[in-house]
């Protein structure tokens, strides 16, 4: 088996796409492809690199559109590519192993 979020998504309704603190160079690059609407932008620095969490009223991720894809998939951050992978403390999926087993 595979990982394969296809198979979870009518169950899962993606929802480890929240929103999160991405690199402020990064929505600036991609904030023409946001799908859900914002509310507020919090800005703050990290590590000396600053960040943004763009929070919507739904609390998904902007760029999760309504069929549940990736608008940015080829420029998702780390933290986006690494979710799953329980090599990572606190990136588990709940639905499935990282092996695509499911729990
Ligand atoms: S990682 Fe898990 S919660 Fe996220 S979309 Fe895939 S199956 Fe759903
Ligand atoms: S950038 Fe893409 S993969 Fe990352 S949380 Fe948003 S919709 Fe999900």
């Amino acid at each position: 088996m595979t990982f394969d979020c296809e198979k979870y998504k009518s169950v899962c309704g993606s929802r480890c796409c929240s929103c999160f603190p991405m690199p402020k160079k990064l929505w600036e690059k991609n904030k023409n492809k946001a799908v859900r609407k914002v509310a507020e932008l919090q800005t703050f620095s990290m590590k000396d690199e600053e960040r943004i969490i763009v929070l919507t009223y739904d609390m998904l991720c902007t760029f999760l559109d309504y069929q549940l894809n990736c608008r940015i998939y080829d420029d998702r951050p780390p933290i986006c590519r690494n979710f799953g992978n329980e090599e990572f403390p606190f990136m588990h999926c709940p639905f499935q192993h990282t092996d695509g087993t499911p729990r």
